[in-house]
């Protein structure tokens, strides 16, 4: 094995090279990855982009991207204690908690109480090397088997879709409820397949263009949000009484104003989406109809169970994925998916080149 790899790193803000750098050591509780596929998350052009200074990244420089898959090419002291050998396949996500506060012992380690905190806390690619890198070295906490028939590709998107699915489970979502997801992105669409799969009755789906095209093929009732008003056309459908479960997934004033207004009384709005700025909310209305307002963070132990949903889903969750580039190619890639060029939807970078 070489001692550098190529790697994709931000060398400061609105500044990501194709570098030589270091192969990663291996922590005692870690695996060293060879890095299959990486998926293109709207956070890592906001991250480019200094959205969140001083957050994420920490630091300069850092190697970005958290939506990966790979292979095991060595074990930590510990690793194989827990299971883990060369050559598993496996799926990553962008957290790990810092494994020993209140939260973390509760299962909830996406909001870790020591968040940040340097030498006990990481998050792959917004403050901790990632995975736009030939190699990458995680906690065996951040990563999950996937099964022989999944592509690399497709494991490349198990951290939006567990993020997706935790969710789905934040907002109570009961068998035979109707759902509102409120944008036709990635997310908006893991979630038609998720929300389906957890027995929702009717899904409705708002967007627009391919995307909102998308949400219908995979069985929900798209409403274009730019020629319909999708509180009235909700409310008409349910006979004024709303839906149960909205998921929030646009990040835009209008989208999360139009949860709140199309939720039934008593039912839940699970939010994953994170607008650039605070937004106003009809806070009167929330209270006097006993909304549920959940925040919902990353994918607090749903990748395992994700991976299975997914794995009886991968013609759908496959049709996804609608562009795959080299590494060499990352400046293309970002174009292509950040203007949403060519009906993109995910688009993957492939650090090691294409598998044969
Ligand atoms: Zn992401
Ligand atoms: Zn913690």
């Amino acid at each position: 094995m070489t001692k550098t790899m190529k790697a994709l790193q931000l060398v400061a803000a609105n500044d990501l090279q194709l570098k030589e750098v270091e192969i990663p050591k291996v922590g005692e509780n870690e695996v060293l990855c060879k890095v299959w596929s990486t998926s293109i998350c709207g956070t890592d052009q906001h991250i480019i982009d200094n959205y969140y200074p001083g957050y994420w990244p920490k630091s300069f420089p850092i190697i970005l991207g958290h939506e990966w898959s790979g292979e095991i090419v060595e074990l930590g002291k510990n690793s194989d204690k827990f299971g883990w050998n060369v050559g598993d396949r496996v799926a990553g996500i962008a957290n790990v908690g810092c494994g020993h506060c209140k939260n973390c012992l509760e299962g909830r380690w996406t909001i870790c109480l020591n968040y940040g905190k340097k030498d006990i806390h990481q998050m792959y690619g917004h403050i901790t090397n990632g995975a736009y890198a030939e190699y990458i070295s995680v906690s065996i906490k951040s990563i999950a088997k996937v099964p022989d028939d999944m592509s690399h590709n497709l494991a490349a998107c198990m951290d939006p879709i567990s993020i997706a699915l935790h969710m789905i489970e934040r907002s109570g979502l009961k068998i035979g409820e109707d759902v509102l997801i409120n944008g036709s992105g990635a997310q908006g669409l893991y979630s038609v397949i998720l929300a389906k799969a957890m027995g929702a009755n009717r899904i409705f789906i708002s967007g627009s263009g391919s995307r909102l095209m998308k949400g219908a093929e995979l069985g929900a009732i798209p409403i274009d949000y730019k020629k319909e008003n999708v509180v009235d056309y909700i409310m008409e459908a349910t006979d004024g009484l709303g839906v149960m479960r909205v998921f929030e997934c646009t990040g835009t004033e209008l989208g999360i104003n139009q949860a709140c207004h199309v939720v039934s009384r008593g039912g839940c709005i699970s939010t994953i989406s994170l607008p650039k700025d605070d937004v106003k909310i009809p806070i009167r209305q929330i209270v006097l109809d006993e909304i549920d307002l959940h925040g919902s963070r990353a994918n607090p132990n749903t990748l395992p169970r994700a991976i299975l949903v997914a794995d009886q889903h991968i013609e759908a969750l496959d049709s996804m994925i609608t562009h795959v580039f080299s590494i060499e190619d990352y400046q293309k890639a970002f174009s292509i998916f950040n203007g949403r060029l060519e009906d993109s939807l995910k688009v993957v970078i492939k650090p090691n080149g294409f598998e044969k």
